[in-house]
């Protein structure tokens, strides 16, 4: 059994077998080992984390990533889930209407600590991973608005881009934007270290994920046949998959045959396990708020999770 990816905990419960999305398996040009795509869903019992146990490898993780919902992106992931449409993609967290709810939420958030003298009002803002610097509020007193970014995005008039961290760290952030990437990366522990360490004392980060666990939990077994029988055949999972989706995520009903997929998202958090991290790594919660994102692209989802922490 694998360590918790978030606390490092070795008191993880195993919850039931999932597989690898096969839009990402697949196309293994690079890949040289076929890999079996059975994955695992967990829980730790230390932090509260759900997570998926399988890690991605380079070459995965480089298709997912290097051209993130580009137009192949979502032509191969179309292939096994029909209803991942250009129009669906685009609508993904990208909408004007998402980036405006997004952004006045933190507005808000951070002026009111702000306001109630627990935190300074920020100069320097650094969005981790934030595309083009779409979601940085307007906040008043704003001298630099940096992303840091790994992904070759152009950012937006006003926004500069970086992907050396040591840039980031001479930049000297009062703030640090954290945003909807933790439940994406395998390596969401060592990314909470590097911040800790670049970010000054009296600092903010502010850390949002989405609040999107499965609501139940499929009865499939480890190594299930089902799931290897699933892989190997395309239309039946893509049957068994929508049928899946729908019985947890729309009835909420537990039922035989259905199982979990691991894509994107392979952490799911709660507060405890944000703040039982942060802490450890001398962050403490000064304002904290629960939102509903774009109801239009996922009508059974979904609410994000907001912590602001100041660097103790
Ligand atoms: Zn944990």
């Amino acid at each position: 059994m694998s360590r918790c990816h978030w606390c490092d905990s070795s008191e993880v419960q195993f919850l039931c077998g999932a597989v690898i999305a096969p839009w990402i398996l697949d196309d293994s040009g690079s890949e040289k080992l076929k890999q079996s795509g059975l994955s695992e869903y967990c829980q730790c019992q230390n932090c509260g984390l759900h997570f998926f146990s399988k890690r991605f490898t380079d070459g995965q993780l480089e298709r997912m990533y290097s051209h993130y919902r580009d137009k192949e992106y979502q032509k191969n992931r179309q292939r096994y889930e029909p209803w991942y449409t250009e129009k669906f993609n685009s609508a993904i967290g990208n909408d004007p209407e998402t980036i405006e709810l997004r952004r006045k939420n933190l507005f808000f958030l951070v002026n009111k600590a702000v306001n109630e003298k627990k935190i300074r009002a920020p100069k320097v803002v650094v969005d981790w991973g934030g595309d083009k610097g779409q979601f940085i509020p307007d906040f008043p007193n704003l001298t630099k608005r940096l992303v840091y970014e790994v992904s070759n995005s152009v950012p937006i008039e006003g926004v500069a881009r970086t992907d050396l961290i040591e840039e980031v760290k001479l930049a000297r952030p009062d703030l640090v934007l954290l945003c909807h990437v933790l439940e994406h990366d395998h390596g969401a522990r060592e990314t909470i270290h590097q911040l800790s360490q670049l970010m000054i004392k009296e600092s903010v980060l502010y850390i949002e994920v989405p609040e999107d666990r499965s609501p139940i939990v499929p009865r499939t077994k480890r190594n299930s046949a089902l799931l290897s029988f699933l892989l190997r055949h395309r239309i039946a999972f893509i049957v068994f998959d929508a049928y899946s989706l729908f019985t947890i995520r729309v009835l909420g009903k537990k039922l035989p045959f259905q199982f979990l997929k691991q894509s994107e998202h392979v952490n799911f958090f709660c507060r405890e396990s944000i703040v039982e991290v942060t802490q450890e790594y001398g962050f403490e919660v000064v304002a904290e708020t629960r939102y509903s994102m774009n109801q239009n692209v996922r009508k059974s989802s979904s609410n994000a999770l907001g912590l602001l922490l100041r660097k103790i």
